[in-house]
């Protein structure tokens, strides 16, 4: 059924005005996909526009969607609606299985709709379907029913077969522009002090995601900053002092707990050594770590571009063993050891 081509649709969505527009428009001339994929980076608000769109699709008011008052928005804001159905990777797991896709996914989508509405499927880190799982998917996308919509999201899509890709209606997420994420947190927090802003701006690379929970979680923002930190503490320590914070980082209490720390330091570290590069080149309303500006601008007088490099160069393969389960503290040694 068409909607009225007057209905008020207003989604609380940070950037992405050419997907809004695109699904609005579908939701209005009741021309929705049968199977969607919406990827691109992490925290930039692809759950957020999967959550509006079937709020958009269910709600039961005839002049503004979502309403958020109806029983439909109420029960899709409680995850509790019986038409739809989430599904993600357990932390337990290493992937979605096959059992997972049956249950959660292909059984319910053979049920009639409780209300006689549609059947919805969101399924989270998509990339993480296991082969059987994916298979076990594509039959169900191969043989659609009417009145049922499943909604894949991945940060990377490269991961997912193309017989999947190919059945689904795929939808590009990218980084949001600067400046809506500084009106984001304008709004959220109207009394905040230009540091502060600066420095959230910054630090959410586009992520709305980001922002807030930097706005909401203290401890996220302190963690994200003692982590650039440390990099600039190390450079400035001795090589006792060096040693003893690679075993911090290193050692975190299990074997992979100690991997992904090294991993999340690695990442960040990497993002100061962009910054020294891109202070060096006058480039800073390009960087990430505002908090620390000065002093990664002593680093980029300090160092020459061709130090900045390598050293670049040599975090990331660190990095990429440390993701093959290769114990990272020895090759973090020998890397503070050359500098
Ligand atoms: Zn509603």
């Amino acid at each position: 059924m068409m909607l009225e081509e007057n209905i008020s649709i207003n989604w609380p969505i940070i950037g992405h005005r050419k997907i809004i527009k695109y699904l609005t428009k579908s939701i209005k001339s009741d021309s929705v996909a049968q199977s969607y994929l919406f990827y691109g980076p992490g925290n930039v608000g692809k759950n957020t526009v999967a959550h509006s769109f079937i709020k958009g699709l269910l709600c039961n008011d005839k002049t503004s969607r979502p309403c958020n008052n109806c029983l439909n928005c109420k029960k899709i804001e409680n995850r509790n609606h019986p038409d739809i159905s989430y599904l993600e990777r357990s932390n337990e797991s290493k992937n979605i299985s096959i059992d997972e896709i049956r249950e959660n996914v292909i059984h319910k989508h053979f049920l009639s709709s409780f209300s006689g509405s549609y059947k919805i499927s969101i399924i989270s880190g998509a990339e993480n379907l296991s082969i059987g799982a994916a298979n076990s998917l594509l039959k169900t996308l191969e043989e659609p029913k009417t009145k049922s919509i499943i909604i894949l999201i991945a940060n990377n899509a490269d991961n997912l077969p193309k017989t999947i890709k190919s059945r689904c209606q795929m939808i590009e997420f990218n980084l949001v522009a600067q400046d809506d994420i500084k009106d984001f947190i304008k709004k959220t927090e109207p009394e905040i002090d230009h540091a502060r802003l600066t420095n959230i701006t910054y630090l959410s690379e586009g992520r709305p995601g980001l922002a807030w929970h930097y706005l909401h979680i203290p401890e996220f923002l302190k963690e994200r900053e003692d982590c650039s930190n440390s990099l600039i503490k190390m450079l400035n320590s001795d090589i006792n002092n060096r040693f003893s914070e690679i075993t911090i980082i290193t050692d975190g209490g299990s074997f992979q707990e100690g991997l992904n720390n090294t991993v999340k330091h690695i990442d960040n570290w990497l993002s100061v050594l962009r910054d020294v590069l891109l202070i060096k080149f006058n480039l800073k309303k390009h960087t990430i770590n505002y908090f620390a500006h000065d002093k990664i601008s002593n680093y980029s007088t300090a160092y020459s571009t061709k130090k900045i490099i390598s050293m670049i160069n040599k975090l990331v393969i660190i990095k990429d063993k440390t993701r093959q389960n290769i114990n990272p503290r020895l090759m973090l040694e020998n890397f503070f050891i050359d500098i």
